[in-house]
C-alpha cells in the first residue's frame, strides 16, 4: 500500500518556489510515495468576517480551483487541530509524513509547536521549514547572539547573509507523484464551501498567476523610479506586492532574485531595504512575543492612552475632517490595502492627535487590510506611536497638513477619495475649513455639513500629546 506524504498549505498558495512543496515532491521521487495537498480550516465559529478574512480563503478556493484543474485534489479538514490531524490518519492511516512551512510568530508558532507533538503521537514525521521571509528570525544577530533593536545596523548584517535561491519544480513532477485517495471529509469541504458563500467582498486577481505578472509589471516600469515616487500616493509607485506576500502567493525570494537579476535599475537597493523591513519587524516579534498586546519599549507600558469610541469611529471611517487622513481611511474601506505613506499618516495621527491606543488602530487595520500581517503592523503602529524599537521618537509629531502638502501636493489623492471635495480649489484641498462661506459654495461643499470641520486642533493636540509621553517618562 503506498504511503502519503502530506503538504499542509497555509498562507503558501503557490506551487513555485514552495520549500515545504519542493522537499515533500523530493522525497516522494526517492521513497516512491505519493503527496497531497491539506488545507486546516480552524473551526469557523473563529471567523470574524472581514475584508482580510474574504481575501484569503477567496485565494484558498482560487488555490483548490487551479490543483483541481491538475487533477489534484486540495483536502479540507475542519475542527480543531488536534481532531483534524486524529481524523488525517484515521482516514488514511499510511500517512507518514508532513511537511509545512513554519509560523515562527504569534498563534501560529504555537500551533505548530503543537502539531509537531500531535504529529508525533500519530507516529507522522513533521518537517518543517522557514519560507514566508528572506531570512530566519533567529538568523540575523550581533556577534553576542543578540539581536537588533535599530534598522540600520540589522540591514548592513541582513545584507551580508546570503539568501536562499528560489526552488523549483516542473508541473509535470508535481502532478505526477499526486496521490489520488477520495475526499477525506465530504463535511469539511460543505464548511469550507459555506465559508466561501459567507465573504461578503469579491476580490478579483487573486492566485500565482497574477503574482507573478505584478512583480513583472513592476520590474519593467517602477522599480525605476521605486525610490523617488514611493512616498506619493497618487503616483502608486510602489509594487502593490504585500497583499501577494500575505497569502503566499508569490515568495520573497522569487521577488528578491527577479531583483537581483535587474542590475542596472535605480530603484533596486530602495525597494531591496523595504524587503529587509519586512524580515526585521518578524524578528522583532520573535524576540518580543507578546508585542501584540504589550508595547516592546516597556518604559511606555500602561501609558495613559484614550480609549474614546466616538473618536475611533471618526477616524475608521475618514471623517476626522483632515482630508489626508480621511482618503486614507476611505480608500482602506473601499480596498481593503493603503499605501506606505498613508498608513503612517493615519496611523500617526490616531495616536497622536487622537492620543488613541495603538492597539485599537492595531485590530482595525488587522480587520481591513488584505495583507494583513502581524509583524509589519504591530511593528508600523509602534513604530507611529513612538513606542516600539526603533520607532520614531514622540517630540517629532506628524502634522497632517504639511504631509497632506508635501506628499500629495495637487490634492489628486484626496479628490480620488473624497467625492465631497473634488470641486474645492488646489489652494483650499488640504485645508478645507478655510475656505469662506463664498468658497464652500462655488465648491459645493458646506464645512460640517457636506464634509466635516476638523475634529480636534492639531497644534494643542500635538503639545498634549509630547508633554504626555515627557510626564510619562518622568514618572516612571
Ligand atoms: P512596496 O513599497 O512595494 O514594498 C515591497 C514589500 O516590502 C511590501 O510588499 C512589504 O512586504 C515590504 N514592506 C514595504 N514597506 C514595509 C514596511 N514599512 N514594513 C514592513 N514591510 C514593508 N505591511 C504589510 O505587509 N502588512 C501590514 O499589515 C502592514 N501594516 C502596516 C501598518 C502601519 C501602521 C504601517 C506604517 C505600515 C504597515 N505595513 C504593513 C508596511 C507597509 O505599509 C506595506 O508593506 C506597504 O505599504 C505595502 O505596499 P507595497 O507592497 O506596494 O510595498
Amino acid at each position: 500500500m503506498s504511503q502519503y506524504v502530506v503538504v499542509w498549505f497555509r498562507r503558501d498558495f503557490r506551487l513555485q518556489d514552495h520549500t515545504a512543496l519542493y522537499y515533500a515532491i523530493n522525497e516522494v521521487k526517492k521513497s516512491g510515495k505519493e503527496w497531497l495537498a491539506l488545507f486546516h480550516l480552524d473551526p469557523p465559529e473563529h471567523l470574524k468576517g472581514s475584508p482580510h478574512e474574504d481575501y484569503f480563503f477567496q485565494t484558498v478556493s482560487q488555490f483548490k480551483q487551479r490543483l483541481k484543474e491538475k487533477g489534484i485534489h486540495l483536502h479540507i479538514l475542519t475542527g480543531e487541530m488536534e481532531e483534524a490531524l486524529n481524523k488525517l490518519k484515521k482516514e488514511l492511516p499510511s500517512t507518514s509524513d508532513l511537511y509545512v512551512n513554519l509560523d515562527r510568530v504569534g498563534e501560529g508558532a504555537k500551533r505548530d509547536e503543537r502539531a509537531k507533538d500531535i504529529c508525533e503521537s500519530l507516529g507522522i514525521s513533521f518537517h518543517g521549514f522557514d519560507d514566508a521571509y528572506l531570512t530566519a528570525p533567529d538568523q540575523v544577530v550581533k556577534g553576542d547572539k543578540s539581536y537588533y533593536k535599530v534598522f540600520t545596523p540589522y540591514l548592513r548584517t541582513w545584507s551580508k547573509i546570503q539568501k536562499k535561491k528560489p526552488v523549483r519544480l516542473s508541473e509535470s513532477e508535481i502532478v505526477a507523484a499526486a496521490a489520488n485517495v477520495p475526499v477525506i471529509d465530504e463535511k469539511s469541504e460543505r464548511v469550507f464551501q459555506s465559508v466561501l458563500k459567507r465573504c461578503s467582498t469579491s476580490w478579483p486577481l487573486l492566485g500565482e498567476k497574477h503574482a507573478l505578472e505584478k512583480l513583472e509589471e513592476f520590474l519593467v516600469g517602477k522599480i525605476n523610479d521605486y525610490e523617488q515616487n514611493r512616498d506619493y500616493p497618487e503616483l502608486l509607485g510602489t509594487s502593490q506586492l504585500s497583499p501577494c506576500l500575505k497569502v503566499g502567493t508569490i515568495s520573497p525570494r522569487t521577488i528578491l532574485f527577479r531583483v537581483f537579476e535587474k542590475k542596472d535599475t535605480k530603484g533596486r537597493e530602495a525597494f531591496i531595504k523595504e524587503l529587509a523591513w519586512r524580515d526585521f519587524y518578524h524578528m522583532i516579534q520573535y524576540y518580543n512575543p507578546d508585542c501584540k498586546e504589550l508595547e516592546v519599549r516597556n518604559e511606555y507600558q500602561g501609558f495613559n492612552w484614550n480609549q474614546d469610541k466616538n473618536l475611533l469611529k471618526s477616524w475608521s471611517e475618514g471623517k476626522t475632517g483632515f482630508p489626508i487622513v480621511d482618503a486614507g481611511m476611505r480608500q482602506l474601506k473601499k480596498e481593503g490595502w493603503m499605501h506606505n505613506r498613508l498608513r503612517m499618516i493615519t496611523a500617526s495621527f490616531l495616536t497622536k492627535d487622537y492620543l488613541i491606543d495603538w492597539r485599537l488602530g492595531e485590530r482595525y487595520f488587522e480587520e481591513m487590510l488584505i495583507d494583513y500581517d502581524s509583524s509589519s503592523n504591530i511593528g508600523g503602529w509602534q513604530w507611529a506611536a513612538s513606542v516600539g524599537t526603533d520607532a520614531v521618537p514622540y517630540f517629532r509629531v506628524f502634522n497632517p497638513t504639511t504631509q497632506s502638502k508635501r506628499f500629495d501636493k495637487k490634492g489628486e489623492y484626496i479628490r480620488k477619495y473624497i467625492p465631497e471635495l473634488r470641486h474645492v480649489e488646489d489652494a483650499f484641498i488640504h485645508e478645507p475649513w478655510k475656505m469662506d462661506e463664498k468658497k464652500q459654495k462655488e465648491a459645493g461643499c458646506l464645512i460640517g455639513r457636506d464634509y466635516p470641520a476638523p475634529s480636534v486642533n492639531h497644534h494643542i493636540q500635538r503639545k498634549k500629546a509630547i508633554s504626555m509621553f515627557e510626564e510619562y517618562k518622568n514618572v516612571q
